[in-house]
């Protein structure tokens, strides 16, 4: 078994399209990405059986649902990247520096990113609208199945019909991430963290994901082997009845020279108490500065991040922040002092940072925007709400049912 032949015929026959299903009646573009991180199998591995099973059972379907592999060179030698993080490349810069060179000039990870941004450009360029995105992840320690969103109310509405926990605002901590270049275009983009990397588990869970979102769709026409109460039940008792919404408050960044470890038996939503040393990097052990709740700790190699801290956020302030947003209550903002539009890009506010102080980061969530610190004296801050596409999915019955 030393040499293994097989390699080099995987190479060539494995396609980035899992599977497309074109329905005969006209329906939503629905599209799936698995194993844009090569050591996370599970969700290509999920889409494969469920478009078995659709092709099995002679199953109909509506619209238009596409499975598209992520990072092929990656998947075959089940590492998260080869040269560098598919998942952190998708900004416009980094975009159109990979469109400037010749193919033979990029390395693995630029051109499956060509590959894909042509592929993403022809399905929104030809399919119908509404479009979904569902991008499927598993993580390096034991979690809940758990959904990340960028925090516009689409993505809310939309998420919550998942029994899983939701993160709010993780794309604030990363750069480049895939879901957030197309959420930015405003469509609706939910990311499934199904479980541990190679688990029976988060393939399970990501097949029960599957057929949920095409049932919430609309793209599958109701079939009586295809029961919506098991596949709920699959993800509500895999997150333990957890289906609250969190969001983000830390990153703890680390770099590949780094030497970074956990300290053995944290896992994601463990909850840790003020002084409880869980980690060590380079050698110092790092303790909770507060209560908090661990999320996603780095129990491998590859990766720039050693964990998250997450905290609930509590329902009057999820309704608060919904009826804020609804009123467009950041058009009273532009009325202060240092509080400015930006006159060709309607969902950017220019902040004085003399300004910004007397705010607070959560207040700025609240409205529905993210900040970023442009220079010295100004912060930028994007409003995914004036991005948002709401008008797309305002006949959808999730949309008018929330
Ligand atoms: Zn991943």
């Amino acid at each position: 078994m030393s040499q293994s032949p097989t390699k080099q015929v995987e190479v060539v026959n494995i396609s980035r399209i899992i599977g497309k299903l074109q329905g005969k009646e006209p329906g939503p573009t629905l599209i799936f990405f698995g194993g844009i991180h090569g050591n996370e199998p599970s969700g290509v591995k999920a889409l494969e059986h469920v478009f078995r099973e659709i092709k099995e059972k002679g199953i109909e379907t509506k619209g238009t649902v596409y499975g598209i592999r992520g990072n092929i060179p990656a998947l075959l030698q089940e590492k998260r990247f080869l040269r560098s993080d598919l998942n952190r490349m998708w900004t416009q810069k980094g975009i159109d520096q990979i469109k400037n060179k010749h193919n033979g000039d990029r390395n693995d990870e630029e051109r499956e990113l060509a590959e894909i941004y042509r592929l993403l450009k022809d399905i929104l360029e030809n399919q119908p609208p509404p479009f979904y995105f569902i991008d499927y992840h598993t993580t390096s320690s034991e979690t809940l199945p758990f959904i990340t969103i960028n925090d516009a109310m689409i993505n809310r509405k939309f998420a919550k019909r998942f029994p899983v926990p939701v993160i709010l605002g993780i794309e604030e901590y990363l750069e480049g991430p895939l879901l957030s270049y197309i959420n930015e275009k405003g469509y609706v983009t939910i990311g499934f963290e199904s479980g541990q990397h190679f688990t029976e588990e988060a393939e399970i869970n990501s097949i029960a994901f599957t057929w949920l979102s095409m049932m919430q769709t609309g793209t599958l026409v109701p079939h009586p082997e295809i029961e919506k109460a098991a596949f709920c039940e699959q993800l509500r008792l895999s997150a333990q009845g957890n289906r609250n919404f969190y969001e983000v408050i830390h990153r703890h960044k680390i770099t590949s020279e780094d030497n970074f470890e956990m300290i053995v038996g944290a896992q994601s939503f463990d909850s840790i108490t003020k002084g409880t040393q869980f980690a060590r990097h380079n050698g110092e052990v790092i303790e909770a500065e507060n209560d908090a709740i661990l999320f996603m700790p780095l129990y491998q190699d590859q990766g720039e991040e050693g964990f998250f801290l997450i905290r609930k956020i509590p329902r009057w302030a999820l309704r608060f922040s919904a009826f804020l947003r609804h009123i467009q209550f950041d058009n009273f903002l532009t009325m202060l002092p240092g509080i400015n539009r930006v006159s060709e890009r309607s969902e950017i506010l220019m902040v004085d940072l003399k300004i910004a102080r007397f705010f607070s980061k959560p207040f700025f969530h609240l409205l529905g925007y993210r900040e970023r610190v442009v220079d010295k004296t100004h912060m930028a801050l994007y409003n995914r709400e004036r991005a948002a596409k709401n008008n797309m999915y305002r006949e959808t019955s999730w949309y008018r049912n929330s």
